[in-house]
């Protein structure tokens, strides 16, 4: 329903034509070999699973399932890999790395359309976000790989060796790419495996790999489920593991290794707060929410999933991002116009539902524009709820999908002690005119990345992680070389 707000009409009265992204121009294989050793090949064990498209559920290719015998041959292959890779000057490393930051922008649309269809998310989000921060990430560490003396004045770093690294299915290729670039530029070999609902622009990226000419056994991409991840994990020739998932895996993993000369890096949930101002720009704060909960479907580790506006503008907010809701179009990931995708599985969707159903049986008041949904593929309409407290378990905990839990508070202080507390400490959001708030709070949230004014931003220099049960470890910047050097 439309609603007027300061004698102003938000909803759009406007309709949009489709405007479908072409698929003419990509193109993806039937079936999907590892990639090891420089080389695809079939897993030993002949097992393939289905990759499906979440926004009708159809199958789009056949991937191969990787076990122990194939995780362990990649893994003797980044091995033997390790010490001619090492010994290269950080110049030869570099080159290596711009050129595959060079051919991912050369395929960027290619990449974009595979990770929608893979993946459910907007296109405008993957060509616009995820396929350039991607690129940006190798360029980035590119320029780093002949610099490490000067990152470490005295300290001589060299790299780990072998690298495990497993990633989750919000942010594949984004994901790959932070894990692999820093990887590469410290002279480390590696062994990664992608998620079992989106391998496929991970695929596409060895295939580029492939063709950059990078030393075979550099880097090796095995595709499979959670028993592949742990294959990795527990493989007795791997020296480091990087662990991006949820925190219920994270602390598997922390346990399995334990004891070993395994290091280990973990980038894992969040409960992002949001945080608004009586004092904001309330039109710019309403806009920022939109984005630090609904972006990809809300499969964001650093969503803004807990907001909390100050109670004299609490009505106001409110009410204008009701509004705004219903102007969000839900829908094919591949129409440009669509600002809300498809969850990325059944699994998921069920997941987001039943802490809907949660939220609603312990008394929180729900709201979701009308929208009509698709009848085929994994769907869930933007979520609010008001009237929940601290103690509700949609304030707790991550859900990982487009539903928002909103507070209010009086005090600087209350917000504080509000925000703060939760398990996690990744990414928090505060939106204020006056710069000393900003100062205080970001000093007193316990979280690895603030935003003011703004949420969601990336940047390839910027360093990323968290505190608390959201990891340990940073990605992106300086610091993210760390992990991947020993002293
Ligand atoms: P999972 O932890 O389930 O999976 C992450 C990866 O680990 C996947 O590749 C998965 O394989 C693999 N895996 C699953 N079980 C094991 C195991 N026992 N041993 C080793 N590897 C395993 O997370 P999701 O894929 O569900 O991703 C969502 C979670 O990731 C959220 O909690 C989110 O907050 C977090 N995340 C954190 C980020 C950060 O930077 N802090 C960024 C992005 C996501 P498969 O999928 O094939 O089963």
């Amino acid at each position: 329903m439309t609603k007027h707000i300061d004698n102003k009409i938000f909803k759009a009265s406007w309709t949009y034509d489709e405007a479908p992204e072409g698929t003419d121009h990509i193109q993806i294989k039937k079936q999907y070999d590892l990639y090891i050793d420089g080389r695809f090949v079939n897993p030993v064990k002949g097992i393939y699973f289905d990759t499906i498209n979440p926004s009708n559920n159809e199958k789009i290719a056949s991937v191969a399932e990787s076990s122990f015998e194939d995780v362990d041959k990649a893994v003797k292959a980044a091995r033997k890999a390790f010490k001619s890779w090492s010994g290269l000057t950080g110049k030869e490393r570099g080159k290596y790395i711009f050129r595959i930051a060079r051919l991912i922008q050369e395929c960027a649309r290619e990449f974009a359309v595979i990770e929608s269809l893979d993946g459910g998310k907007p296109i405008r989000e993957s060509r616009d976000i995820d396929i350039p921060l991607a690129a940006n990430h190798f360029f980035y560490y590119a320029g780093w790989a002949d610099k490490l003396m000067y990152a470490f004045p005295t300290r001589d770093p060299k790299p780990i060796g072998v690298v495990g690294q497993i990633i989750p299915w919000n942010f594949p290729l984004l994901m790959a790419a932070w894990k692999l670039a820093p990887a590469l530029a410290t002279g480390n070999t590696i062994v990664l495996k992608p998620a079992e609902t989106t391998p496929l622009t991970a695929l596409k990226l060895a295939e580029i790999i492939q063709d950059s000419g990078l030393p075979k056994g550099v880097v090796n991409i095995v595709t499979g489920a959670g028993e592949t991840g742990a294959e990795i994990v527990n493989h007795p020739d791997i020296d480091k593991i990087a662990f991006t998932g949820s925190t219920g895996v994270g602390k598997y993993i922390q346990k399995a290794i334990a004891g070993t000369r395994k290091k280990l890096s973990l980038e894992l949930g969040g409960k992002g707060a949001n945080i608004i101002f009586e004092d904001a720009a309330i039109d710019q704060a309403v806009e920022g929410i939109i984005n630090a909960i609904f972006f990809n479907q809300g499969h964001v580790c650093c969503a803004g999933s807990r907001l909390f506006i100050q109670e004299s503008v609490a009505e106001l907010v409110i009410e204008k991002l009701k509004d705004r809701m219903n102007t969000l179009i839900i829908g094919d990931p591949l129409d440009k116009n669509t600002d809300i995708g498809a969850i990325n599985s059944i699994k998921q969707l069920k997941t987001i539902e039943n802490y809907i159903k949660i939220g609603v049986n312990e008394g929180g008041e729900i709201y979701q524009p009308e929208c009509n949904l698709p009848k085929k593929g994994n769907w869930c309409a933007p979520t609010l709820f008001i009237n929940v407290s601290q103690s509700h378990r949609i304030v707790q905990e991550e859900i990982f999908g487009p539903v928002l839990a909103i507070q209010t508070f009086r005090t600087i202080e209350e917000v504080i002690d509000k925000a703060n507390n939760t398990p996690y400490g990744l990414s928090a959001g505060v939106w204020t005119q006056k710069g000393s708030k900003i100062f205080h709070l970001t000093q007193k949230l316990n979280a690895g990345v603030i935003w003011a004014n703004t949420f969601n931003k990336f940047d390839a220099a910027s360093p990323f992680g968290g505190y608390k049960e959201s990891g340990f470890g940073r990605e992106g910047g300086l610091h993210g070389l760390k992990p991947y050097l020993k002293f």
